[in-house]
């Protein structure tokens, strides 16, 4: 069954569709954003839940080089994909299970004391030259070298000479907030650490901006930008309007359509009251799918999903394998048994999804199902 070109096999629930044109698109606006850095991608948690594969390829095919993911696993699935692309692993080496990454040659980012302990023995042990990511932290509180590790590490400047550092990043708090005032002073904690560690090795690039950084104009670009939720189509700042492309779409076959004459209730916890005449259609996705439960249970049901030029208000609970709707106000051919509802896609977007939900567009799509028909559209040039 099809609504325009989207079909939903008869053995699947509903259909998944990412815009892998959208992507490139949307990489290529960061890259006329930042005309003086390189634009490396994220592509952590399986390309934020679009999938490592087609999403890595179609990006690599525009010309992006670097590629962040968070593990070394990660890295070694990328690696079988892009065999000479730059992979950067975000969350560092461990102890005992460093040897991967000289075998996918992966690009480790030291993030505390440890962490250079465990590389510096590592590059030691194997006498082979690499270079590798220094995190300083300057003010995310989460990864990096604090300032007393910072003064340790300058303190034994041989050792910082050796590790083969190529690149300095960091890490921005608020970036999504433009006028915050944490940004510019993270930009500056960062030069002076920066300075002090290059008066040791010699200059070093230098990445600092994530999706919303590469919005808040030159000086936050420096050599690379890290973009990931933006090439998802993910707005840079909720604040302002989103110049990104939708990239997701998810379209969910109706199961059933009843009509209910009588005062009753929908769903778990007979959490909707059906005061007049109405007709309930019952879709095939639910949060099992990663369509968030709270886009009911906390809103009291204003989230919407689209058929056909309306939209039509979620009703009840969202339940783990189905999603009451209200059609009571749509044309009653427009919602039949087999036809597909809109529950995002360019009349539904990611960031409304996850407002209604009480969490941010980035939970949204990295808990996407795996229960989806998955359809990649493009991709090729
Ligand atoms: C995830 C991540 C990014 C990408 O962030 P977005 O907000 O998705 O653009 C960049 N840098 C680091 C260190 C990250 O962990």
């Amino acid at each position: 069954m099809t609504t325009g070109d989207i079909s939903i096999p008869g053995d699947a629930g509903a259909t998944l569709v990412v815009d892998l044109d959208a992507i490139t698109e949307n990489y290529k606006l960061i890259r006329e954003t930042c005309p003086n850095a390189a634009v490396g991608a994220s592509v952590k948690a399986n390309a934020y839940g679009l999938g490592l594969g087609p999403v890595a390829k179609a990006l690599s095919r525009v010309g992006c080089q670097s590629f962040f993911v968070a593990t070394p696993r990660e890295g070694t699935s990328l690696r079988k994909i892009l065999p000479t692309a730059q992979i950067i692993v975000l969350n560092g080496p461990a102890r005992g299970a460093t040897d991967i990454f000289f075998e996918f040659d992966l690009c480790p980012t030291l993030n505390s004391l440890e962490q250079i302990e465990t590389w510096h023995d590592a590059i030691k042990e194997r006498h082979e030259n690499t270079t590798a990511w220094l995190h300083i932290d300057t003010g995310m509180n989460r990864l990096g070298l604090n300032h007393n590790d910072l003064e340790r590490l300058l303190a034994d400047p041989e050792r910082l000479s050796e590790l083969g550092v190529s690149t300095l990043m960091s890490h921005l708090a608020c970036a999504d907030t433009p006028d915050h005032p944490m940004n510019a002073a993270q930009l500056e904690t960062f030069r002076v650490a920066r300075s002090r560690i290059e008066a040791v090795t010699g200059r070093l690039e230098a990445s600092l901006a994530n999706s919303p950084g590469a919005f808040l104009g030159d000086a936050f670009h420096l050599d690379q930008v890290r973009p990931g939720a933006a090439l998802y189509g993910i707005a840079p700042s909720l604040d302002r309007p989103n110049p990104m492309r939708q990239v997701v779409e998810i379209h969910a076959k109706i199961l059933q359509v009843r009509s209910v004459d009588t005062p009753m209730t929908v769903g778990y916890g007979a959490a909707h009251h059906v005061e007049k005449p109405a007709r309930i259609a019952t879709i095939a996705a639910g949060y099992a799918d990663g369509y968030p439960r709270a886009a009911t249970s906390k809103t009291g049901g204003t989230m919407h999903a689209h058929i056909a030029g309306h939209d039509v208000p979620l009703c009840g609970r969202v339940s783990m394998d189905l999603i009451t709707i209200d059609v009571s106000d749509i044309p009653e051919e427009l919602a039949r048994p087999g036809q597909a509802v809109e529950l995002l896609g360019s009349h539904v977007s990611v960031d409304e999804l996850a407002v209604a939900s009480g969490t941010i567009g980035y939970e949204v799509l990295a808990r996407l199902g795996s229960r989806f028909e998955r359809l990649y559209k493009g991709g090729q040039s």
